[in-house]
């Protein structure tokens, strides 16, 4: 019993959260940076915070994460950090050559009050900054908001200093990707290409967090969305945004800067959140569907009937991120599943609502909560009150899987305790394949390991 001390009693909490479903925002900045090509993460604030940054994501993807941090100490904690700034951009750009630098702040940094604003122009004016290069910055304190708000913050940021309207407006799509895996944008540019849609996916860490090993070390991997393809995003016709709370800040400033109209659709995890997604690009990129989705789309469907027993009236806990849970849930449904308790540390109306949309007729004695309280101890609670057939979450949920000897898929970020994660997709027809073959396999391994000797089959 590695979680003994959980009780089936709820008491009531409002100042203390136990296992929060989220990390800090300087994560989801340093993440969306790393989509860029050619830009440098940098973390304003102790190395502590960068070291603890980084690490989350190596676990996760197995690869080196490159940022520099301005390194704080006891001075610069008192005075600020001003003068780290500034000899940090001189000594990246002379040393490492990014074309950008992409600052976050940390909660020291917003805390002393730091002005990166007003740094950046200073080290500008020392001429810290080359020719045809940039420093850009976002605030992100992590004692509001989680990784997903860091998320969004940068993006926001690369619309606000690079997107640029000319009067030479391109028949292209803006794809803005929420929160998601290397593989999955991957599979988000296969299905505008098989579709021959005219898009900018950014960011875009396919290629940049998913490289081959070659025995070369590269600073700067080759993929990533270019600063060009950054700055020609005003000029497009429409923008995309998959995933509300990763991505709707960046296209309303998009929308406000350079006229380019959006629409927000959940990230194309299941069947109808594909659909949505494939009908939503063929009719802003004016271009027809193809047979060979089509026929990827029948395919998801044949798997989904031929093993529709195995999921029907399956009692589902799920913890993550709202951008990813929303769709999850909806493609549970899809399957006949139950998901019946649902928890997600970032906040937001949104969440609630499409909870309350997707849940209330259907599985009505669903629990969900959102926000800082909402908390893994409180689902494990729910679940010692009425067990779960299936827990979907990140590694953080094996405890929980392991003392109420729940199968357990492995789903969100971070995963740091096996490999594939980041390889397979779980968006698109071909994504949701991945998925329903990742949970019937789940759950039928759990039914031959658990149930009585004569019920074990061969055939299944
Ligand atoms: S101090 Fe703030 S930014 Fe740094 S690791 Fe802690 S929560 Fe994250």
């Amino acid at each position: 019993m590695l979680l003994r001390h959980t009780t089936e009693k709820e008491i009531d909490r409002k100042a203390l959260t136990i296992n929060p479903v989220k990390t800090c925002q300087p994560i989801g900045a340093m993440y969306a940076a790393l989509g860029v090509h050619r830009c440098l993460p940098h973390s304003h604030g102790s190395q502590g915070c960068c070291s603890y940054h980084r690490s989350m994501l190596t676990r996760h993807f197995k690869e080196p994460i490159l940022s520099s941090t301005s390194s704080f100490s006891e001075g610069a904690s008192v005075f600020g950090g001003s003068s780290n700034l500034i000899s940090a951009i001189d000594t990246i750009f002379t040393v490492y050559d990014p074309d950008v630098i992409a600052v976050h702040t940390t909660c020291l940094s917003e805390t002393i009050g730091d002005d990166m604003a007003q740094i950046i122009s200073k080290a500008k004016e020392e001429e810290k900054i080359p020719k045809n290069k940039t420093v850009i910055y976002c605030n992100t304190p992590s004692y509001i908001g989680t990784h997903i708000t860091g998320y969004s913050n940068q993006l926001s940021a690369f619309v606000n200093f690079f997107s640029i309207s000319t009067p030479k407006k391109r028949n292209v799509v803006n794809l803005v990707a929420g929160w998601m895996e290397p593989s999955d944008m991957r599979e988000i540019k296969r299905i505008s290409r098989i579709m021959e849609a005219r898009t900018i996916l950014f960011p875009d860490m396919s290629d940049v967090l998913d490289t081959p090993l070659n025995g070369k070390f590269e600073m700067y991997p080759s993929g990533g969305a270019t600063i060009q393809e950054i700055t020609a995003i005003g000029d497009s016709k429409f923008t995309i945004g998959l995933g509300a709370y990763s991505t709707e800040n960046a296209c309303v400033k998009l929308e406000n800067k350079c006229k380019v109209r959006f629409e927000i659709v959940e990230i194309p995890i299941g069947l109808k959140a594909t659909d949505r997604f494939v009908i939503s690009l063929s009719r802003h990129a004016n271009v027809p569907i193809p047979d060979i989705l089509t026929e990827e789309r029948g395919r998801l469907v044949d798997l989904i009937a031929d093993n529709s027993k195995y999921f029907y009236k399956k009692r589902v806990a799920l913890f993550g991120d709202p951008d990813t849970l929303i769709p999850l849930i909806e493609f549970l449904l899809t399957l006949d599943m139950k998901p019946v308790y649902v928890v997600t540390g970032t906040a937001g109306n949104h969440f609630n609502r499409s909870m309350q949309e997707l849940l209330s007729e259907k599985v009505s004695e669903a629990k969900y909560k959102s926000g800082e309280c909402a908390d893994m101890f409180q689902l494990h609670q729910w679940i010692k009150q009425k067990s779960v057939d299936l827990l979907i979450g990140n590694t953080y949920g094996k405890y929980i899987a392991r003392d109420e000897n729940i199968p357990f898929v492995r789903f969100g970020f971070p995963v740091t305790d096996r490999p594939g994660n980041n390889y397979f997709p779980h968006v698109g027809y071909v994504g949701a394949s991945n998925l329903v073959i990742k949970i019937l396999e789940k759950i039928l391994d759990h039914k031959d390991r658990t149930c009585h000797e004569s019920k074990v089959e061969f055939q299944m």
